[in-house]
C-alpha cells in the first residue's frame, strides 16, 4: 500500500502505537531491527534517524559506522501482537552511508539497483510467487528451546488428527491476513512436521520483504504453539528438506513477456533467452540460492530437490519447470533454491542470470522431460546435464569465476560474502561427525 507520513502519523496515534521496529535485512538474510519510541516518529519520517552500524554482519568498518536509516512507508505494518501498553508498528528501511548515498552493503538496496537495471532493459516487473517450506518442532518444556522432536507423522495433504501442526499453521495464515498477506494456498507438506504456506506472487522487492516479515510471524506464532518453526533447508536426514521455489515471470507495460500465443509451448523468445540464462549461470549463483553448508543436505536424489542443472515443462524433477499457466500466469518455477537464502541477494543473483540470457540471446538446452535420476552420469553428459554443486565450497568456488553474479552483488556485498562463507566452510571442516565415527572407529 502507499502511505503518505500524515497517513502513518494518523494510524499511529489511532491504533495507538508506541514503539517502532526499524527493520533491514543483514548480508546473511537475518532480519534486523532497531526499536525506537513513538516520540522518533518525526524524525524517522524526515530520514534524519542514525544508527551504528559497525555490529551488523557484513555492514561496515567501526571508523564509519554511522548510518542513515530510510523507511520505506509503503511497508508500514502494525503487529497484531502488542501487549497492554500499546502495539507495536515496524517499517522496513534503506540504509544509507552518512553522506546520504545509498549503501551497497545492504542487499536491499543492491536488489533495488538490480531491478534497476533491469528497467532500462525495458521491463517494468519481475514479479515472484515463493513456496517457502518449514518445519515445526516441540520445544522443551523444561529449557524452552528447540528439539528436533516432531510434533506430528502427517505427510502430503493430510487432515488431522494426523496433522496436529493444523492448528497452528492455521493460526499463521489468520496472522498473515491480518497483516494483509495474500494466502493461496497452505498445507501440510511430504515430511513429518513440514508445512508450506503460498502467498500470492508480487514485485521482486515487495516479495522479499513478504518473505522475510513471513519468517518473522510463522517464528513468533509456533511459539505461541510451545513449537519451534524452522528454515533450516534439510534439519532431518532420510526425509525431504525444505525448499523455497521460486515461480519468476517478467513484464513490460505491455503485459507478460515470457507468454506467446505462437511460441513453442507458447512461450516467447524472452521465455527461452532468460531461461537460458538461469541455466547457463546456476551452478554460480547456487552459494547465493542455498548459502548454507548444510543447504546440500538438501540437494540429493531421492528427496524432491533438484541435483542437476536441467529444465522441463512436464517433470518436476528438474531445477527449471514451466508450469502449465499461460497468459499473465506464464512463469518459470525455479526449484533449487531454499529458505535459508537471503531473498534480496538470491533474487537479485537469479534476475541478472535471467538478463544476462535476454542481452546475448542465449538458447537453452533441450528439455527434458524423462527422469534424470535414472539416466547414467554418460547419458547426463550426452545430453549436457551438468550437476548443482555438491557443498558449499564448490558453490563458492563457482561464483569466482561468474562476472555477472558478482556484478549483481555489487564489490562489497561480494567481498563479505565470500568471506563469511569460506570461514562457514572452514569451521565445517573442523568437526568430525557421529557418521564418521560410526563408519570409521570400527572399520580402521
Ligand atoms: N521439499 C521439497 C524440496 O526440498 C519440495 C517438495 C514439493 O514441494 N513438491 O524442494
Ligand atoms: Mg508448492
Ligand atoms: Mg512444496
Ligand atoms: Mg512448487
Amino acid at each position: 500500500p502507499t502511505y503518505t507520513k500524515d497517513d502513518i502519523r494518523r494510524v499511529a496515534k489511532e491504533e495507538n502505537v508506541k514503539f517502532l521496529r526499524l527493520m533491514f535485512t543483514d548480508l546473511y538474510g537475518t532480519i534486523k531491527n532497531v526499536e525506537v519510541p513513538i516520540s522518533q516518529l518525526d524524525k524517522l519520517l524526515d530520514n534524519k534517524l542514525m544508527f551504528d552500524g559497525s555490529s551488523i554482519d557484513g555492514f561496515v568498518r567501526i571508523e564509519e559506522s554511522d548510518m542513515w536509516l530510510y523507511p520505506d512507508l509503503s511497508t508500514w505494518m502494525i503487529f497484531p501482537w502488542g501487549n497492554e501498553h500499546g502495539k507495536i508498528a515496524r517499517v522496513i528501511c534503506e540504509v544509507y552511508n552518512a553522506d546520504r548515498t545509498p549503501f551497497l552493503g545492504d542487499p536491499r538496496n543492491n536488489l533495488i539497483r538490480v531491478l534497476d537495471e533491469m528497467k532500462e532493459l525495458g521491463f517494468t516487473d519481475f514479479n515472484i510467487g515463493p513456496e517457502p517450506e518449514f518445519f515445526l518442532f516441540k520445544l522443551d518444556p523444561e529449557t524452552g528451546k528447540p528439539t528436533t522432536h516432531l510434533n506430528d507423522q502427517g505427510s502430503y495433504f493430510d487432515l488431522a488428527p494426523m496433522d496436529l501442526g493444523e492448528n497452528c499453521r492455521r493460526d499463521i495464515v489468520l496472522e498473515l491476513e491480518k497483516l494483509g498477506f495474500d494466502v493461496e494456498a497452505s498445507h501440510h507438506e511430504v515430511a513429518p512436521g513440514q508445512h508450506e504456506v503460498d502467498f500470492k506472487y508480487a514485485d521482486a522487492l515487495t516479495a522479499c520483504d513478504n518473505i522475510q516479515t513471513f519468517k518473522l510471524v510463522v517464528k513468533t506464532v509456533a511459539r505461541k504453539h510451545g513449537l519451534h518453526a524452522t528454515f533450516m533447508p534439510k534439519p532431518l536426514e532420510r526425509i525431504n528438506g525444505s525448499g523455497m521455489h521460486l515461480n519468476m515471470s517478467l513484464f513490460t507495460k505491455d503485459g507478460s513477456a515470457f507468454f506467446d500465443e505462437n511460441g513453442e509451448q507458447q512461450l516467447s523468445d524472452t521465455a527461452y533467452h532468460f531461461l537460458a540464462g538461469l541455466l547457463k549461470h546456476a551452478r554460480n549463483f547456487t552459494a547465493l540460492t542455498n548459502p548454507t553448508v548444510n543447504s546440500y543436505k538438501r540437494l540429493v536424489p531421492g528427496y524432491e530437490a533438484p541435483v542437476y542443472v536441467a529444465w522441463s515443462g512436464r517433470n518436476r524433477s528438474p531445477m527449471v519447470r514451466v508450469p502449465i499457466a499461460r497468459g499473465a500466469s506464464t512463469r518459470l518455477e525455479l526449484r533449487s533454491v531454499d529458505p535459508s537464502a537471503n531473498p534480496y541477494l538470491a533474487i537479485a543473483a537469479v534476475l541478472a542470470a535471467g538478463l544476462d540470457g535476454l542481452k546475448n540471446k542465449l538458447e537453452p538446452s533441450k528439455p527434458v522431460d524423462r527422469n534424470i535420476y535414472s539416466m547414467t552420469e554418460e547419458e547426463r553428459a550426452a545430453v549436457g546435464i551438468v550437476d548443482l554443486p555438491s557443498t558449499l565450497h564448490n558453490a563458492l568456488k563457482a561464483l569466482r569465476t561468474d562476472e555477472v553474479i558478482k556484478d549483481a552483488m555489487g564489490s562489497h556485498l561480494y567481498s563479505n560474502f565470500m568471506e563469511g562463507k569460506r570461514l562457514e566452510w572452514e569451521a565445517y571442516r573442523l568437526e568430525v561427525s557421529q557418521w564418521e565415527r560410526d563408519q570409521y572407529l570400527e572399520m580402521y
